[in-house]
């Protein structure tokens, strides 16, 4: 008889997006001719840069020559993509980052997913609150966590709280954890890390053998130049930390496809014998054996992201999210809401007004302005009370979207 992971079973069914769109539905249909504007998704809207779809047209050409024809490329990514990132992403900052130890792959959700597979079912796993739910939920699947309890926390996770009172820094744990995930600028606070804060992990997981994962997807947001784009900016991280990266969020290829992870050769953690591993062998076995590449076109479109036409055109795309990141903070804190985020990252993260509960001021703002966003609580326990507007969208919703707050809504 065939059975299941039954730790599916333990999985809480995706409540957050589902319940978003039957509250929007229920309310477009009540409200016929109510013109909503979503602010809800972390997905972007604008278009891929003409030099990212320039090589690609290109690559698509060479695809039809059989002198140019690709077939199975290497399953950690071409060289020549490789080499681009390590020297413009870490060695132009200072990180020693060898071109050897990057990883080309289809998205970052998928690796920090995946990376699990490298890693004992023994370790003690921590997670921020509010939290990117793809870290807990993958944990689940693997079997690392107990049952959901009532408040949404798993059994067996440990969670640091990201909030006001800790001024959106996630605090070092008392106790000893093996793997800890952190995301910064961070998904979905807008919360970042000062390299003080950072060399603050650093230190705790040389000092207790841990491994950080560190999600570095927004790292083109960072407009403040004392904020670290990179966990290999802090000295030490070399021995205790894996780097996930994205050409979602700077270039818009949350359509198209294309990330990457380092893991230093430097890197190792126990086997059941108490040897020390290499973590870059283990992942490079997995990604040999169950992965064969990102398509030759995508990387193409990936490595013009460096070239300086690519250059500029992503710091225009960069800048147009900040830029209604800047109007939605001034907009809302002239309404009389609190804001925190959307300076390094393109997301505003919003206290509830009078203690209203995340899901009625998201039933609040749909009511009386048709603005949609998503309520804190969906991203953890800890995130109650407060609310994400996301920055990606186009200028005119946006403006739209806080001249109703601003002229309806009533703190
Ligand atoms: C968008 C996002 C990513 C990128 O995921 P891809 O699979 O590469 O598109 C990674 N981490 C976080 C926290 C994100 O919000």
């Amino acid at each position: 008889m065939a059975t299941i992971n039954d730790n599916y079973l333990k999985l809480k069914a995706g409540y957050l997006f589902p319940e978003i769109a039957r509250r929007v539905n229920a309310f477009a249909q009540a409200n016929a001719d109510a013109k909503i504007i979503k602010l809800g998704i972390g997905d972007v809207t604008e278009p891929l840069p003409q030099a990212c779809r320039t090589a690609m047209i290109q690559a698509t050409e060479e695809m039809g020559v059989s002198e140019t024809f690709k077939g199975y490329g290497p399953e950690q990514g071409y060289a020549w993509l490789r080499e681009k990132i390590a020297h413009h992403d870490f060695q132009a900052r200072g990180c020693e980052v060898d071109a050897d130890e990057i990883f080309i792959s289809d998205g970052s959700k998928c690796d920090t997913g995946n990376i699990l597979e490298i890693f004992g079912n023994n370790n003690t796993i921590a997670v921020t609150d509010p939290v990117y739910p793809v870290y807990v939920d993958t944990n689940v699947m693997a079997g690392n966590t107990g049952d959901a309890k009532k408040n949404g926390e798993y059994e067996g996770l440990v969670y640091l709280p990201i909030t006001a009172e800790n001024n959106f820094t996630a605090e070092i744990p008392g106790e000893k954890v093996d793997l800890i995930y952190l995301c910064f600028p961070n998904n979905p606070t807008g919360a970042t890390a000062s390299k003080e804060d950072l060399q603050a992990w650093v230190d705790y997981a040389q000092a207790n053998n841990s491994i950080i994962f560190f999600d570095a997807a927004y790292e083109a947001y960072i407009t403040d130049s004392s904020i670290p784009h990179s966990i290999y900016e802090i000295e030490g991280a070399r021995d205790c930390a894996i780097e996930f990266r994205s050409f979602s969020k700077n270039a818009g290829f949350t359509g198209t496809r294309c990330a990457l992870t380092v893991v230093p050769k430097t890197l190792t953690a126990k086997a059941e014998d108490g040897s020390d591993v290499e973590l870059w062998k283990l992942w490079n076995r997995r990604q040999s054996t169950k992965f064969n590449g990102v398509s030759y076109i995508v990387q193409r479109g990936a490595e013009a992201v460096y070239s300086q036409e690519g250059k500029e055109q992503i710091q225009q795309l960069v800048s147009f999210y900040l830029e209604n990141a800047k109007i939605i903070r001034e907009k809302l804190t002239a309404a009389g809401l609190q804001v925190h985020g959307g300076v390094n990252a393109p997301y505003v993260w919003v206290k509830t007004p009078n203690e209203l509960s995340s899901w009625d001021f998201f039933d609040k703002l749909l009511n009386t302005c048709n603005v949609v966003g998503t309520p804190g609580s969906g991203f953890g326990a800890a995130g109650e009370g407060y609310f994400r507007i996301s920055a990606f969208n186009s200028r005119k919703n946006v403006e739209e979207a806080m001249k109703r707050i601003t002229e309806k809504f009533k703190v």
